[in-house]
């Protein structure tokens, strides 16, 4: 039994930033990882050839200020997306080469209506709280309405609904009927809007830090030091009037409080003694996360910017959903970067790794030529089969559950605190969020400690 000032469970970006503003502060810290890893959601890989791959959360944009702020002490640059050239949509079968960000070679009608419907998106996102969603004005009738309820009223047209539907369920990796409409419209409001959340220049891929999300987390891991314990699961945390005691496989802990920092959905699986007040154990049963496979295609070079093509493009229903070009800032090798989502990431899950790999080069062919079909690596990583996030990219709200249950979100648990990137108002489901709520908990354990004094 070790004696700690506090106690972080889970060593991804809030955990991390938790741990790290504590320490800063002059506490005594254990992090509890589960993995053999750290990161998270972010995985860099360091490859042989000195080139990185980010198989989990890789862009920033503009806004992220905290993420922002955390590469300059570390030192970090970013360089800007690649977006030369024309992107592709594929809508029944036909494509659609484009520049900005409406394929306008669709039917007037169906430009318009998308346009439209982006457009009341956006003034739909500034009626949201962001600290308390669920006050909204119209919070009981968008939280009753799934996002698929929302799509079959307001969008007429089929491609601009296919494409709509892509984009918004896409980024909750789900289908759209899995995800209230509330939820939606306050995870857009929390990055400002559509237009971030769906934009490449100035939107929220606008840019990458050189050497990957690792070259961030990497050195704060190194900071952190011996306070970092890897392969050490928690399954349980008890809290009595003096403290905290968390068990691992390994090891019992004690300290004054406890941040948990991981995914909701995971934070269900740990035993609390007592037990959480209702309200929170039921969230954690109501938080589920969506499904993606976010696969790294690597070629000698680029060659689809040479042909003119930003390598992005969007197949509503197809396995490659989506592509972006991924190169790191040298440019080579290339890099492309194909996500599945949702319904299609859960089917193709169920392939075994050749058919994958057919199936997805198959679709890339079609897009970017026949040199798509001869790649020199494919690297795949499917979120839903690891035990310690349970899918990605982020965790979403059903219907009714954000008027509910959304209270006890950020709501302290006597001296159980919580982040995680869902927990934050701003920039919910990035790694910007997940340094903010990391940022609040360690500010929150302390107060709270101050107070107890
Ligand atoms: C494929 C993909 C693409 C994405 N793209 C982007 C992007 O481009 N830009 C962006 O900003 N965001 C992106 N995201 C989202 C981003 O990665 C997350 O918002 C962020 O990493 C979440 O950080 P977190 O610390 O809140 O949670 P996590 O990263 O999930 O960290 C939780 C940690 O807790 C650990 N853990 C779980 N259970 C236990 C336990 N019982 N005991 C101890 N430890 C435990 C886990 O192993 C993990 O390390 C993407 C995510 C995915 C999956």
């Amino acid at each position: 039994m070790t004696d700690f000032d506090y106690c972080v469970v889970g060593g991804g970006f809030a955990g991390l930033t938790a741990a790290l503003r504590l320490e800063q502060a002059g506490r005594s810290v254990a992090v509890l990882e589960a993995r053999d890893r750290l990161g998270g959601r972010t995985f860099t890989e360091m490859r042989a050839d000195g080139c990185w791959i980010d198989r989990g959360g890789a862009w920033i944009g503009p806004g992220q200020d905290r993420i922002h702020a955390l590469m300059n002490e570390f030192g970090v640059r970013s360089y800007r997306q690649y977006t030369d050239g024309e992107a592709m949509m594929v809508l029944d079968g036909k494509q659609h080469r484009y520049t900005g960000t409406i394929p306008w070679t669709m039917s007037p009608w169906a430009s318009m209506n998308l346009g439209a419907s982006f457009a009341e998106l956006g003034h739909m996102c500034k009626s949201i709280p962001l600290e308390a969603p669920w006050e909204a004005k119209k919070a009981g009738k968008w939280d009753q309405m799934s996002l698929a309820q929302w799509l079959d009223r307001s969008v007429w047209s089929k491609p601009a609904h296919d494409l709509l539907e892509t984009a918004i369920a896409g980024s909750y990796t789900s289908a759209a009927s899995e995800v209230s409409m509330l939820f939606a419209l306050y995870q857009m409001a929390s990055g400002g809007g559509p237009n971030f959340v769906f934009g490449i220049v100035g939107g929220s891929q606008d840019a990458r830090p050189v050497g990957g999300m690792g070259a961030i987390y990497g050195p704060m891991a190194a900071e952190l030091g011996d306070s970092i314990h890897l392969s050490q699961p928690v399954h349980g945390i008890e809290q009595d009037a003096h403290g905290v005691t968390v068990y691992t496989r390994g090891a019992t802990l004690r300290a004054r409080r406890v941040i948990v920092a991981v995914p909701l959905a995971i934070a269900g699986q740990i035993r609390y003694e007592p037990m959480l007040p209702v309200d929170r154990s039921l969230l954690h049963q109501r938080v589920p996360s969506g499904s993606i496979i976010k696969i790294s295609v690597l070629y000698d070079e680029p060659f689809w910017r040479r042909d003119g093509l930003s390598g992005q493009s969007a197949a509503p229903g197809s396995p490659a959903t989506i592509t972006i070009d991924a190169c790191t800032d040298t440019g080579r090798p290339g890099i492309l970067c194909v996500i599945s989502e949702g319904p299609v990431a859960r089917q193709l899950g169920r392939l075994d790794a050749a058919e994958r790999r057919t199936a997805i080069l198959r679709e890339l062919v079609t897009r970017f030529g026949d040199r798509a079909g001869s790649p020199v690596d494919f690297v795949e990583q499917d979120w839903s089969a690891e035990r310690y996030s349970g899918g990605g990219m982020l965790s979403h709200t059903p219907t009714g559950v954000l008027t509910q249950f959304g209270h006890a979100l950020r709501e302290p648990c006597g001296r159980v605190h919580w982040a995680g990137t869902e927990s934050s108002a701003v920039m919910c489901g990035w790694v910007d969020g997940a340094v903010r709520s990391g940022e609040r908990a360690a500010s929150e354990v302390q107060q709270h400690q101050l107070a107890a004094v």
